[in-house]
């Protein structure tokens, strides 16, 4: 059968949280015939893999920190049972599944028409789409926009398919007893700190003496203490040599540390080194659009390609940052722009403020000290850092105290806020109203202008000394 033939404006490939945004934009804003397709589910990696599930895992490992740290304010918690995980996660699932539907009635809504299916690139100008039951859809289109996110990677080590990747992370039925994870970036930290606090034996295993090496020094050192602190098994200088299967879900891991060589009994193992663009059958050969070494999509600041009326975003680009609000953010932009008059319309790339969801929270905008002292000189950067107890922690004993690190980055004679590094309790909750401040232009000055609200953490950060 020949396949059936369609003609649109906007073709969004890829209904994640860029592609979504930037379709609804086109189409529900300006009118735009648009078009959108997704070959899993709808949302992407935040909604079903990511952000959302991850949140919701994160929730309770805090509640189980809260739960062992009331009886210092005098309350008689008795677990009579452990975390149900298998439960825990059924309604997690149930949840994003409600999730995928709202997302469905919301492209409805706004007139994207949807095709769930997988698409390639027949030419510059069409996309060919093989939907579940194998046939096939072309679609011509005037403007094609790549959204097709990435794919967790997995190294070369023997054995490396007995491990599971933060994808198999939220399909995990039952709650691992033992636990290695590989990696030493956002989801490696994250998925640790949920382990540890929901009652698995974790052992994190880093390539140097650090993780989370992006950020500025002071959140690679308290965290890195607070893991250690809390009891977690941090393998430093580490590499894997093979992975065997023992039976029974249960496997062997074999490693160097800083130690040494070392075997480890594992019920679970997750890779989490990086993520890598979702290009491979995409046939981008048949457009002519560029690839870089490790496959993204380079775009200019406007998302442009280096073809014409193809565009990228999102975590197929190598933007530096992969981010949910990132995309959607492009996504909207680039609509307003091919589709709503705004001829200027693009995303500002500096100053985007990012959270890892630790225990304890960590939230960081603009430049690390040490990248302000490489753009600025030693002379013109000025530091502001505390370290105290929040409140909270002051009715437990002290191997239950967790302290709160700040630090403030400025530049020049009017001490301009370059950057800002937060790592305690609310710090997600906090960054998001100074990342207004800093993304106006603050000055060490107008923090200090505003009244302290207390007792709180954030006070801290407008009383720096
Ligand atoms: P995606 O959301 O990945 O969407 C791409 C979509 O394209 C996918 O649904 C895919 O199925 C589809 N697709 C791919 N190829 C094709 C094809 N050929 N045909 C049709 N469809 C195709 N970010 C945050 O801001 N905060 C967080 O707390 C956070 N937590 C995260 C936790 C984890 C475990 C992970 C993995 C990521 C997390 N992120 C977080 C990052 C965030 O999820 C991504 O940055 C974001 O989803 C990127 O959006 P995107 O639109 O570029 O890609
Ligand atoms: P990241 O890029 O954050 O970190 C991966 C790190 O793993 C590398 O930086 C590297 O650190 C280490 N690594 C790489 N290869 C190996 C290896 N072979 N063995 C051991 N370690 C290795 O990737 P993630 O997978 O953690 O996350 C992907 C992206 O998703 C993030 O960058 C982030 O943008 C997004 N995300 C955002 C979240 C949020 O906003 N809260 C949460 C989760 C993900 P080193 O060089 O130090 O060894």
């Amino acid at each position: 059968m020949a396949p059936i033939q369609k003609e649109c404006d906007y073709l969004v490939i890829g209904g994640g949280s860029g592609g979504l945004a930037s379709a609804r934009r086109a189409s529900g804003m300006y009118g735009a015939k648009t078009i959108t397709i997704e070959s899993q589910r709808l949302g992407g990696t935040c909604v079903n893999v990511g952000c959302v599930p991850k949140k919701i895992t994160w929730n309770a490992a805090t509640i189980a920190e809260t739960i062992h740290e009331a009886k210092s304010y005098g309350f008689t918690v008795e677990q009579t049972k452990p975390f149900d995980w298998t439960t825990f996660k059924h309604k997690r699932d149930a949840y994003i599944k409600r999730l995928n539907g709202i997302y469905e009635s919301n492209l409805h809504k706004d007139k994207v028409e949807y095709i769930h299916g997988r698409a390639h690139f027949l030419s510059p100008k069409s996309v060919e789409v093989k939907l579940d039951d194998g046939t096939l859809q072309n679609i011509n289109a005037k403007k094609i926009l790549i959204a097709v996110g990435g794919h967790p990677s997995i190294p070369d080590v023997p054995g490396a398919e007995l491990g599971i990747d933060s994808d198999g992370f939220f399909e995990l039925e039952r709650q691992p007893k033992r636990v290695a994870i590989v990696g030493a970036g956002y989801i490696a930290v994250e998925m640790a700190g949920m382990f540890h606090h929901l009652g698995t034996e974790t052992h994190l295993f880093i390539r140097q003496d650090k993780f989370l090496r992006s950020f500025d020094p002071m959140i690679q050192d308290k965290v890195l203490e607070e893991y250690e602190r809390q009891g977690l098994h941090v393998h430093k200088r580490s590499s894997q040599q093979s992975v065997t299967d023992l039976g029974n879900g249960w496997k062997k891991l074999a490693y160097t540390d800083a130690g040494g060589k070392g075997e480890l009994e594992i019920d679970c193992l997750l890779w989490a080194i990086g993520r890598a663009p979702e290009v491979e059958d995409l046939g981008l050969d048949k457009t002519g659009v560029k690839l870089d070494k490790k496959g993204h999509v380079p775009v200019d600041e406007y998302q442009n390609t280096n073809v014409d009326n193809i565009y990228a975003l999102g975590d197929v680009c190598d933007r530096g940052f992969e981010l949910t609000p990132v995309a959607i953010a492009a996504g909207r932009r680039l609509s307003d722009r091919l589709f709503g008059g705004q001829s200027s319309a693009k995303l500002e790339y500096d100053d985007i403020p990012s959270v890892v969801f630790a225990h304890p929270e960590v939230g960081t905008i603009g430049l690390t000290e040490p990248a302000a002292r490489e753009k600025f000189g030693d002379e013109n950067v000025k530091c502001y850092n505390t370290t105290f107890m929040d409140l909270y922690f002051t009715m437990m004993d002290a191997d239950g105290k967790s302290p709160t690190n700040y630090k403030l980055v400025c530049v020049g004679k009017e001490e301009k806020v370059v950057g800002l590094h937060i790592m305690g309790l609310g710090s997600s909750e906090i960054l998001q109203g100074f990342g207004v401040a800093i993304k106006m232009g603050a000055t060490k000055k107008d923090f200090d202008r505003c009244v302290a609200i207390h007792p709180t953490s954030a006070e801290e950060l407008v009383t720096l000394k």
